[in-house]
């Protein structure tokens, strides 16, 4: 059993496969809360900070997930989309953290049909969680987009970053890349140093590096002192392109 908080079909925005039409399933919860990115929110009369998609990270949120417990019927319901769509789109599943199901019959069991059709799956990953790639192979034909957090998210070091994990996952998985979300303020501050720490772990990893921000204005903000880092370090932008067109709307 897992959970979804959202699914649609839009046009991935960022990273390596931008611009691609992409079907999303956002996964319910996440095992980091990266307080710093102070992105506020109210839940029951509370105000709290975390980050953008506080929603699909905080379980006060539960009562709006989605619970998916019967595979067959879930990937029915995908190949009815993927008929509408009437071609395969590539599917991101993202979160929260999508690996925290990586043990469930159920998740494991749409996401074994996925890769069977030959669908190009994305993994948007905090990258602290490593699948077992002997005991599930389908995990190795998958894409990481290792979105690994610096410490502007305000989670101690050994909890955000896994040697291990990231190790494994270049090991094993067919391809991956690191992508981080950069604000003015980092790319002036620790972030070509923590950066470049976590190359040492990935050697020859490509990165993306896009803009924070969760509307138009906070990516203007930002985006000149991220585009110009990228040039400076041979880093690769990533614009944020959902955010630019459809600025602070959700599920597109
Ligand atoms: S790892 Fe990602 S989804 Fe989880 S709390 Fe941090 S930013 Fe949010």
């Amino acid at each position: 059993m897992f959970y979804l908080t959202e699914q649609f079909f839009s046009i991935q925005g960022e990273g390596k496969y931008a611009g691609v039409p992409s079907y999303f399933l956002r996964t319910g919860g996440c095992n980091l809360s990266c307080p710093g990115f102070g992105a506020s929110y109210s839940v029951n009369g509370e105000r709290k900070s975390g980050c953008d998609t506080y929603f699909a990270v905080d379980s006060a949120f539960g009562n709006r997930w989605k619970k998916i417990d019967d595979a067959a019927l879930f990937i029915r319901t995908l190949q009815a989309h993927f008929d509408e769509i009437r071609y395969l789109p590539d599917v991101v599943i993202t979160g929260g953290e999508p690996l925290m199901y990586r043990e469930d019959s159920t998740f494991n069991t749409v996401l074994s049909w996925l890769i069977a059709q030959k669908i190009r799956v994305t993994f948007e990953t905090n990258g602290t969680l490593c699948p077992d790639f002997e005991r599930y192979p389908f995990y190795a034909e998958a894409v990481y987009a290792l979105s690994v957090k610096l410490s502007n998210s305000g989670e101690p070091e050994n909890k955000r970053i896994n040697p291990e994990a990231l190790k494994q996952i270049a090991a094993s998985a067919k391809e991956y890349y690191l992508k981080f979300t950069l604000s003015k303020e980092s790319v002036e501050g620790s972030a070509f140093e923590e950066i470049s720490r976590l190359l040492t772990i990935l050697p020859d990893t490509d990165v993306y590096c896009m803009p924070v921000g969760e509307s138009r204005e906070t990516i203007w903000h930002h985006d000149e002192a991220v585009f110009r880092f990228c040039m400076k370090h041979n880093f690769r932008y990533s614009d944020r392109l959902h955010i630019r067109v459809f600025d602070t709307t959700q599920g597109v």
